[in-house]
């Protein structure tokens, strides 16, 4: 009792080696009643794991077995029947040691239970015009099939030997005993069959799949991208991924990649277009046509004598994205306006004071003392492009940002 080589299945009840029987009941009661799928539905395999811990501990054979040798002790000694290799891997993390095999690769059969593929994850593409239209795209993928020649069998019915070397588990255990009563175990992959745990004469091999068991197929899937759908959202093709002896298939999983519009910014279901007017059209009314996702043409009409402000935002109800499976209902279309200033020199002097004329009034308020410094107001470059000339380029570089009423290139309105 003194040298267990593994408390695996005491921690899984919470109990030390040394524990009676009767405190190993006490432990199993208690943690059976918590985690019993009745009423814990979300605890998982882990009733599996406390049932199994208590089937061992409290069968002496199998006790003595697993006290000794550990996990292998029970694997040797028949420690559980059909449907177990999923609770040993689940306790031990027989993955680490290849009793699983390496996903994705071929499998080998250790009983009746499949165990799962890894999912196959891609990135699609699309465009907002896809998400806001809906679209049905065919992508071609190459995928293991089970090789249709030998069944996935890799060979003649009865090539596939088992692996002599390590008996069929892929991998070999060495015990060695360091002292009395204390023994080492290392485990590594077998050489022989590499982890496989069947070795095939290479003259029985399958031709063609050359004994892998498995060949490339090129497959069509019909992707339904539909309206609505969002960045990072997942379409799923359900046991479409690659195939592997008694593998149940995983999923080929496609995540949406919604890629920048040039004009249209999206946010949930809104949509968020910014659009440059005059200064005509901004004091004066105008009438602007915007192209939609769709190719539709929305003509918007903003009437005279309401002042839009540089930067000032506006709605239009229900031209936002459609709603995801609900594509009637839609967001909104939010336009951001970017006044245009006339450039410099656009109109002469006399014009100009014409202009003052009907202008608002100056502020006339401003109490200026003769001992006032002047200081020369000079263009200021916050990147490469300079005030005057290139003020076009900066309220383009601008236009995502929510700038407010005065955005960079306003600041560079004449004086
Ligand atoms: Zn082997
Ligand atoms: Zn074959």
């Amino acid at each position: 009792m003194a040298n267990v080589v593994d408390t695996k299945l005491y921690d899984i009840l919470g109990v030390s080696p040394s524990s009676s029987e009767n405190e190993l009941k006490k432990a199993y009661r208690k943690l059976a009643k918590e985690y019993h799928p009745d009423k814990n539905p979300n605890a998982g395999d882990k009733f599996k794991e406390i049932s199994f811990a208590y089937e061992v501990l409290t069968d002496p054979e199998k006790k003595e077995l697993y006290d000794r040798y550990g996990e292998q002790g029970l694997r040797e000694g028949g420690g559980g029947g059909a449907g177990m290799e999923d609770i040993f891997s689940h306790i031990f993390g027989g993955g680490l040691f290849g009793f699983m095999g390496g996903q994705g690769g071929p499998g080998r059969s250790r009983n009746g239970g499949k165990r799962r593929g890894e999912d196959m994850v891609h990135p699609l593409r699309v465009s907002l015009e896809d998400l806001y239209n809906g679209k049905t795209t065919k992508l071609q993928l190459s995928k293991n099939v089970l090789c249709a020649a030998c069944a996935g069998q890799g060979g003649k019915p009865g090539a596939v030997q088992k692996c002599t070397a390590c008996r069929g588990r892929g991998v070999r255990v060495i015990i060695r005993q360091l002292a009395p009563g204390m023994v080492q175990q290392m485990q590594s992959v077998c050489s022989d069959c590499n982890g496989e745990g069947e070795v095939i004469n290479e003259k029985d091999r399958c031709r063609e799949c050359e004994g892998k068991r498995v060949v490339k197929e090129v497959k069509m899937l019909e992707v339904h991208v539909d309206k609505g759908m969002r960045h990072g959202q997942k379409i799923t093709f359900s046991g479409e991924a690659d195939q592997a002896p008694s593998t149940e298939p995983g999923d080929i999983v496609l995540i949406l990649q919604e890629t920048d519009h040039e004009d249209y910014r999206r946010d949930g279901n809104d949509l968020y277009v910014t659009r440059r007017i005059g200064l005509v059209e901004a004091l004066c009314g105008f009438q602007i046509k915007l192209v939609h996702l769709d190719s539709r043409q929305i003509l918007i009409k903003h009437a005279a004598g309401s002042v839009i402000e540089p930067g000032c935002v506006k709605v239009v109800k229900g031209e936002g994205m459609p709603h995801y499976r609900n594509p009637f209902e839609k967001g909104d279309l939010f336009i951001k306006f970017d006044v245009q200033f006339p450039e410099n020199g656009w109109i002469s002097p006399e014009k100009l004071m014409e202009l003052e004329d009907l202008l608002p009034e100056r502020e006339k308020d401003e109490n200026i003392t003769a001992d006032a410094e002047e200081a020369d107001l000079e263009d200021y470059d916050p990147g490469q492009s300079s005030c005057g000339g290139h003020r076009r380029e900066a309220y383009n570089d601008s236009s995502d940002e929510e700038g407010g009423p005065h955005g960079p290139g306003v600041q560079c309105a004449h004086q």
